[in-house]
């Protein structure tokens, strides 16, 4: 099948870091063009861009939307449309999540992860989808967790607002089920991005155990494969959903869990 991702337009949200960066990776290496968003320190985000543009031969460039403000989401898509002309591909990717019991959570947090985690991904389709049906053409892919598909204990808020996602993903899917439009989740189960590492220096520390030990423990405590996934694994998945192949794949919420729900 022809290569239709190229040049084509991309806004990746949380794309500074881990798995948004994977995924905007991972576009651009399929020639899109690629909005990244998130936060960061003003040269490396600047350096980065130049990197990815370097490499792939695209355009890239960011914006620091604080996607929990409603304004900033629901204007990302307009930087990129004012930046690129269009948005072909919108991946919600940015989330925070709150560890703790429910009889314990602040409640502001739990609007914080709300906001970030389900309420910007509803403001940046609802943004872009009229575009999306003016051309004919595009891919919506929300990055949910094992969690919108399972609970969890002391993250109540997580759960919810994953849980919440993928019921939006199966609506907006429906909306768009005759269209060339597709909206799917993606679902990872433990992911190395930086927190997994930090976790294992810590992990290795205080159990005066290597850090590859320390790795390998974190991972068999949830993963059923014993390993957690790469991050440029799930880019690669994100990529791939966004592809001509995948075109009838919709309202799906895809896990990639090393067999986490299986169970
Ligand atoms: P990360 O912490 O490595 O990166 C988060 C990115 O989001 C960064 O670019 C950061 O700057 C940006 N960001 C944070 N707050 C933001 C805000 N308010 N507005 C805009 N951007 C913001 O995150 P990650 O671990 O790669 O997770 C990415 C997504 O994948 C999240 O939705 C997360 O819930 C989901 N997920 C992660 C894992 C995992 O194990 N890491 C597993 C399943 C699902």
């Amino acid at each position: 099948m022809a290569n239709t991702l190229k040049d084509r337009v991309a806004l990746v949200t949380g794309s500074t870091d881990g798995i948004g960066l994977a995924s905007a990776r991972a576009l651009a290496a399929e020639g899109c063009s690629v909005m990244l968003n998130g936060f960061g320190e003003a040269d490396a985000l600047a350096a980065l861009c130049s990197e990815l543009s370097a490499a792939y031969g695209v355009e890239v460039a960011h914006s620091p939307a604080d996607l929990r403000e409603e304004a900033a989401a629901s204007g990302l898509v307009g930087e990129a449309v004012a930046r690129f002309g269009r948005v072909d591909i919108l991946v919600n990717n940015a989330g925070t999540q709150h560890k703790g019991l429910v009889e314990d959570h602040p409640p502001q947090r739990w609007r914080e992860v709300m906001a970030l985690n389900l309420d910007a991904a509803f403001h940046t389709i609802r943004t872009a989808l009229p575009g999306m049906r003016a051309r004919g053409w595009g891919r919506i892919v929300n990055v949910a967790s094992v969690y919108g598909l399972a609970g969890g204990v002391e993250r109540s808020s997580y759960v919810a607002s994953k849980h919440g996602l993928v019921g939006l993903t199966k609506a907006v899917a429906l909306e768009t089920a005759t269209t060339p439009i597709t909206c799917n989740a993606v679902c990872p189960g433990d992911v190395s991005t930086r927190i997994f590492y930090r976790n294992a220096k810590l992990l290795a520390e205080r159990e005066q155990i290597t850090r590859a030990e320390a790795q390998q423990r974190i991972a068999a405590a949830s993963m059923p494969s014993g390993r957690v996934v790469a991050p440029e694994q799930v880019g690669a998945f994100v990529a791939f959903l966004c592809s001509e192949a995948a075109g009838e794949i919709r309202g799906a919420a895809l896990p990639m869990d090393g067999a986490w729900l299986a169970r």
